[in-house]
């Protein structure tokens, strides 16, 4: 079967390791478009337009949901978080793994729309006092988001049930590994359409 591009979705709290395990593995798991989100959070020290996130204002994503251009988009701790529609479809059609790193809320809606070129894996800490400890160590938020943070985690544990795998981040290094296997795996997953052309063809050359 010809490969095409397939769709890995990770989630997890804010300060679980999303960024340090996919920076971590990004030699070992092959070609693959790291989708950009578009936000209306403020940027964190060291974050860089088109390349952390796009910042954009309020005003101008709401533009944005107006004209269409979101795969999906949701409310995360009181800002607008959106994975744009047209690079995806680009890298997907260039036969890219595409990894996404959103909530669980985006999830839900990638899982309606692309269910089947999509795997997923939820990421988190062993336990919510260690979250705690690394949101404080990242030294990248206020108290108030810090809260804010954690409760929220709180809630999207809930999902774990939801996702393909569960990528327990205890070390880097072990996280890291399982976060190749499933890249791995998320590349070989085809399309209904892909399979079911597979089979017609499969049946005609006797
Ligand atoms: P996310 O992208 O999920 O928000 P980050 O990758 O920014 O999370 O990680 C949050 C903080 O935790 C960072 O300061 C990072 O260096 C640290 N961190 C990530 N993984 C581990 C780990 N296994 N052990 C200790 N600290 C970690
Ligand atoms: P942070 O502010 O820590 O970068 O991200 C906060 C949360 O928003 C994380 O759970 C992250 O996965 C999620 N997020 C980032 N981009 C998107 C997006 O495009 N869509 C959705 N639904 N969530 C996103």
């Amino acid at each position: 079967m010809t490969q095409k591009g397939a769709i890995l979705v990770l989630s997890g709290p804010s300060g679980a390791g999303k960024s340090t395990i996919i920076n971590a593995s990004s030699s070992e798991i092959g070609e693959y478009y790291f989708s950009i989100s578009t936000t209306t959070r403020a940027p964190r020290v060291g974050e860089v337009n088109g390349v952390d996130y796009f910042f954009v204002s309020k005003d101008d994503f709401e533009e944005d949901i107006k004209a269409g251009n979101f795969l999906e988009y949701a409310q995360v701790h009181g800002n607008y978080y959106g994975t744009s529609l047209k690079p995806v479809r680009e890298a997907l059609g260039e036969g890219k793994l595409v990894i996404f790193d959103i909530d669980v809320q985006g999830h839900r809606l990638v899982r309606a729309k692309m269910n089947d070129i999509t795997t997923s894996a939820f990421i988190t800490p062993p336990t919510l006092n260690e979250l705690e400890i690394r949101l404080r160590a990242r030294c990248t938020d206020d108290e108030s988001v810090i809260v804010n943070r954690i409760e929220n985690a709180k809630d999207e544990i809930k999902a774990v049930g939801e996702y393909d795998f569960t990528i327990i981040n205890d070390t880097v290094e072990k996280a890291a590994k399982q976060f190749v296997i499933v890249a791995k795996a998320a590349r070989l997953k085809q399309s209904t359409e892909d399979e079911l052309k597979f089979v017609e063809q499969w049946l005609s050359e006797k």
